[in-house]
């Protein structure tokens, strides 16, 4: 508890009981006694007539920061294949590294991966920690966390950016918990503030009608989860150096009881979404299911892929790795169509980056054409249509 009531000070008033908002100091013997509701707010500090009540430093009161340095960044890869948010995460963990003028490693956990370890420095590590053993070929949360806790432990990084994938966001507060630290999930930019050498995590929040920075003043590492597709990739450079660390990670059996007895893939096509050049989304202006048929065949026309507004995922006209928004996928490709979408703040959040957008849709003032650089105000059902023939005649 960081909050204590000095007992020869308190005169059991009361006043501290009648302003705790959290119902969390009781009275024993006369004297207030803080319970494990506490969240240390404070508030009960200034009330207290004769000050009997002040903040426990030191067990929430951080860490030395000055002791952390260095940016890291989680390499997650599948079966020896690195994934593009780490790529993602090298790019931003660069430019933050170099402002900072510190060191990038990636931490890269599995078994039999060292091409895996020497692609990381060609896409801008300075060093990687990897970590071998056949209890890291597949991912179990118990063993990634016990792994990446202990090297947080010995060589103390300042930040450390892991990717908002399945396994990430199931990674990341388990670290954060293990070494007690914050973790501010699923954010869309980061910035240093190089001064004190403070993250700036930003993310949406309260439905994404604001976007909140948040700063992890006093504990270490700053830790972020960053949604896939959102930042820039790093660029491969060939002949670039850097040193592969290999650690012998002090794990065994016994320290994963969650076993994995088989990985079986999904036999529904993967939607890639972000990594589509052009995408072709359908809103609830489609009316039903039957309507994605049309929104597939401008996508194959056009040779893009199928996107979708959570309205359409929530009335199940199509599965949610489909989904374009916040709480679907970031994307940003070279053409967006959004057809029957009324441009939410939420669905923008997810595509308003995308180079080209063309919005259709029959109401004017739809904030989708907001965003769009190209709008046709009508009825989907002819619009669409007249597109594909008009395709089709350039096809000719
Ligand atoms: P609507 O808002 O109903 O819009 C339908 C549009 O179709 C209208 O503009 C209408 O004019 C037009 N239309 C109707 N008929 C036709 C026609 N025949 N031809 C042309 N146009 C037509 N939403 C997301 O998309 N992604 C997210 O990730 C997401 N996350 C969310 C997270 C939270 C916490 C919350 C609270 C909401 C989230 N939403 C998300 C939901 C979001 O707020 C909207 O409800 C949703 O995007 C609306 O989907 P829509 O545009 O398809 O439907
Ligand atoms: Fe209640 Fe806040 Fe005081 Fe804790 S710090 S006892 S929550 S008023």
């Amino acid at each position: 508890m960081a909050v204590k009531v000095m007992k020869e000070k308190c005169v059991g008033c009361g006043a501290c009981i009648r302003v705790c908002p959290f119902d969390a100091i009781q009275m024993v013997d006369k004297k207030a006694v803080i319970t494990d509701k506490c969240t240390a707010c404070g508030q009960c500090i200034e009330k207290c007539p004769v000050k009997a009540i002040e903040k426990e430093e030191g067990r929430k009161g951080g860490v030395n920061v000055d002791e952390y340095r260095g940016v890291w960044v989680f390499a997650e890869q599948r079966g020896g294949k690195l994934l593009n948010v780490a790529i993602e995460l090298l790019g931003e963990g660069r430019k933050i590294a170099d402002e900072l003028g510190t060191e990038l490693s990636a931490v890269l956990l599995g078994h039999n991966i060292d091409d895996v370890a020497e692609t990381l420095i060609k896409y801008g590590a300075d060093r990687v920690l990897y970590a071998d053993s056949e209890l890291l070929d597949v991912y179990t949360t118990e063993g990634y966390a016990k792994v990446i806790y202990d090297l947080i432990e010995e060589k103390k990084p300042e930040i450390l950016l892991i990717g908002a994938t399945n396994i990430g966001r199931d990674l990341g507060p388990r670290l954060s918990a293990r070494v007690h630290t914050g973790l501010t999930a699923d954010c869309t930019r980061l910035d240093v503030d190089k001064e004190n050498r403070r993250l700036m995590m930003t993310r949406p929040a309260f439905g994404g009608n604001l976007m909140a920075t948040i700063l992890c003043p006093n504990h270490r590492p700053q830790m972020s989860t960053v949604r896939p597709g959102v930042m820039e990739k790093a660029k491969l450079v060939e002949d670039r150096k850097g040193t592969v660390e290999k650690i012998a990670p002090k794990l065994t059996d016994a320290n994963i009881k969650a076993k994995v007895v088989d990985v079986v893939k999904s036999d529904k096509p993967v939607v890639a979404l972000e990594e589509a050049p052009i995408i072709v989304s359908g809103g609830r202006g489609l009316g039903n299911q039957e309507g994605f048929k049309l929104i597939e065949e401008l996508a194959e026309k056009l040779g893009g892929v199928v996107g979708a507004s959570r309205a359409t995922v929530d009335a199940q006209w199509i599965d949610q790795p489909h989904q374009v928004g916040q709480t679907g996928k970031t994307v940003r490709p070279g053409l967006y169509v959004a057809c029957g979408i009324s441009g939410a703040i939420q669905h923008l959040a997810g595509m308003q980056d995308s180079k080209c957008i063309v919005a259709i849709n029959k109401d004017p003032n739809a904030p989708i054409f907001e965003v769009a650089d190209y709008g046709i105000v009508g009825d989907l059902y002819e619009v669409i249509p007249a597109l594909i023939e008009a395709l089709d005649n350039v096809d000719d």
